[in-house]
């Protein structure tokens, strides 16, 4: 009998989109157990603590009972052999992620050769969704209720001073 499959998805969530959570959904139906890991030290300036996105990340991911959430600082291979986990998840947008992620999954396998990299290709209506175009829309006072689920956008109105203000 097969073994079942743990799979993690690395990544900033700063914050999480409705992009992710698509990514999420799809590979929790694909592998047994879904860990989402947020970096903590990812190099980019971010608008949430590493907590604030894992915290966001749990109340959205609650749904699904074989995906959980933590956090990481370091490099993911050392995580993951920390957690015995084989298979990293990531997504793909545009082209223009390619290159990117192609460079990270070629170095973590030269680091890491016994874990694979699964890239999951986007639904077709989050091709330009970022976590960046949602901050940014919000910060202007746009609706982001298409965009990002409810804790976010809970998170992103108290953030900019618009408490109350949250889409229905
Ligand atoms: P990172 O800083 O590690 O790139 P992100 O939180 O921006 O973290 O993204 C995590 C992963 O999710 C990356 O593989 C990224 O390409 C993917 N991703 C981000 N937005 C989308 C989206 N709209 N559709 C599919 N994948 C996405």
């Amino acid at each position: 009998m097969s073994q079942p499959i743990t799979a993690i998805y690395p990544g900033s969530f700063d914050p999480v989109t409705n992009g992710h959570l698509d990514i999420i959904e799809r590979a929790a139906r694909t592998f047994d157990q879904l860990v989402i890991a947020v970096g903590r030290n990812s190099g980019k300036s971010a608008l949430f603590t590493p907590d604030e996105r894992v915290e966001i990340l749990r109340e959205c991911v609650s749904v699904w009972p074989n995906v959980s959430v933590t956090s990481f600082d370091g490099l993911l291979v050392k995580f993951v052999h920390e957690l015995g986990i084989r298979v990293v998840v990531r997504g793909l947008r545009a082209v223009s992620d390619f290159e990117f992620e192609f460079q990270i999954a070629l170095a973590n396998r030269q680091m890491a050769p016994d874990v694979e990299t699964f890239f999951l290709m986007t639904s077709g209506e989050f091709l330009y969704l970022s976590s960046s175009i949602v901050k940014e829309i919000a910060r202007l006072g746009g609706d982001i209720s298409a965009l990002a689920p409810e804790p976010v956008q809970r998170a992103l109105n108290a953030r900019f001073g618009r408490e109350g203000a949250a889409s229905p």
